[in-house]
């Protein structure tokens, strides 16, 4: 630290506060938000690193600038690395994130005006699978499909019927608030029969799938995109994952089709997770966010909780609040005060609007990197249902005391277990 090169805390104390507060946040709340993690201090360590000072549009090998000494084996790492991971022929570690990697998938094998299927946004699918406010559904002919009203479960049925009706170029399989395995070979018959590209977008399960506790959609999709954030625990990015045959196509999409230069220091940080995620230590992770997962939605129905689909198989799960008739929107802020984060969420075929929906929805992968276990469990589940319980009584508005007792009980209950990389 020099006068003409302040540390953070002495050139702006102001940001640098805000980001101390943030960490103690994070320190002191149950964080269940199921896109939500704790990256490694590793991972956070090359984010902020010089790699951020250089341009290298292009490629290895293949650039626009000099200077690549570092860069070239630096993303040729990341990418051997990946490919490894998801036993992929080819990888492309350059989205930003994991939006840009999808619109990537369709700008390489679509064209504008092609019809795409995705899994509509209410039933449980992303935004960039189609739906009308994103540009995939602007740019794009988008057919939804959604999830069977008995069980609220993907129905292959509805899907092959509507790929017959509408013959879609690309197919999108994968989800942001979907609690069971999704069956990546039934979709590749359905993909198969109706001639489409069959594209996977693991960004919420990706770590499950890398830890084998969920099936791995490479074998059976062209195409695979992910962030790089969510249950993989890396930094925030975007992956793109494909075919040898494809590999032009998405290198082109991404660059120089989509974006500029990379973002180098996300891409040796990338590099990191995925190494971590290779790690024996990585694979007990996955099973441990699963059995969490299990273990709380159990208690949570225990509690007297009605679940989407009655449980889980993955890491996420969605309470739905339309038994109680309380606001979705209402109940999550209450819980945030409480010290208890997740966010208000639609659920299948949801009464209520998207912005203050019926359903809440919760992830263990965070908690579990701060190493609670299933008999964990049990305890932030009664600590739902109590907050639940006194939103229920006052309408949404608990009191500061309320908020204060709780917010200590959670501070005190998560002493024992030290967040990563804070
Ligand atoms: C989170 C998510 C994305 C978008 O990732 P961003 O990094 O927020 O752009 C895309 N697809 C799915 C299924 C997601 O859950």
């Amino acid at each position: 630290m020099t006068e003409r090169d302040p540390s953070l805390a002495v050139a702006d104390p102001e940001i640098h506060e805000l980001i101390l507060e943030e960490d103690q946040r994070q320190r002191h709340s149950i964080r269940l938000i199921a896109s939500e993690n704790y990256a490694s201090r590793a991972v956070l360590e090359a984010s902020a690193s010089s790699l951020a000072n250089k341009y290298a549009e292009g490629y290895p090998g293949k650039r626009y600038y000099e200077g690549m000494q570092v860069i070239d084996p630096l993303e040729r790492l990341a990418i051997d690395r990946a490919k490894a991971l998801f036993g992929a022929e080819h990888a492309n570690v350059q989205p930003y994130s994991g939006s840009p990697a999808n619109l990537a998938v369709l700008l390489a094998l679509c064209k504008p005006g092609d019809t795409t299927m995705g899994l509509s946004l209410p039933a449980g699918g992303h935004l960039t699978h189609g739906w009308k406010v994103s540009a995939t559904g602007i740019y794009y002919k988008s057919v939804q499909y959604g999830v069977r009203e008995t069980d609220h479960r993907i129905d292959l049925d509805q899907v092959r019927a509507l790929a017959k009706e509408h013959r879609p170029k690309l197919i999108w399989v994968g989800h942001s608030a979907y609690p069971r395995t999704l069956d990546f070979a039934g979709f590749a018959e359905i993909a198969a029969e109706v001639d489409a590209y069959l594209a996977a977008d693991i960004a919420h399960v990706a770590g499950l799938v890398a830890g084998g506790v969920h099936p791995n959609p490479v074998p059976h999709c062209h195409v695979v995109a992910s962030t790089t954030h969510k249950t993989l625990r890396g930094p925030r990015g975007g992956l793109i994952l494909c075919r040898k045959a494809h590999a032009k196509a998405i290198d082109k999409a991404v660059f120089p089709g989509l974006q500029g230069g990379p973002h180098n220091a996300m891409t040796a940080a990338k590099a990191i997770a995925f190494k971590e995620a290779a790690q024996p230590s990585f694979r007990d992770y996955a099973e441990r966010v699963v059995a969490n997962a299990r273990a709380l939605a159990d208690a949570l129905q225990e509690a007297g909780h009605t679940l989407v689909t009655g449980g889980t198989d993955n890491h996420l799960m969605l309470i739905d609040l339309s038994p109680r008739e309380l606001s979705g929107r209402k109940t999550a802020h209450a819980l945030d005060r409480c010290g208890i984060e997740l966010n208000a969420n639609s659920i299948p075929f949801d009464k209520r609007k998207p912005f203050d929906p019926s359903g809440l929805r919760l992830g263990t992968a965070a908690l579990t990197s701060r190493g609670l276990e299933p008999a964990h469990m049990k305890t932030v589940a009664t600590m739902i249902a109590r907050g639940v319980d006194e939103i229920a009584r006052c309408e949404g508005a608990v009191s500061d005391e309320f908020a204060d007792r709780m917010r200590g009980e959670v501070s005190e209950f998560l002493a024992d277990f030290p967040a990563p990389g804070l």
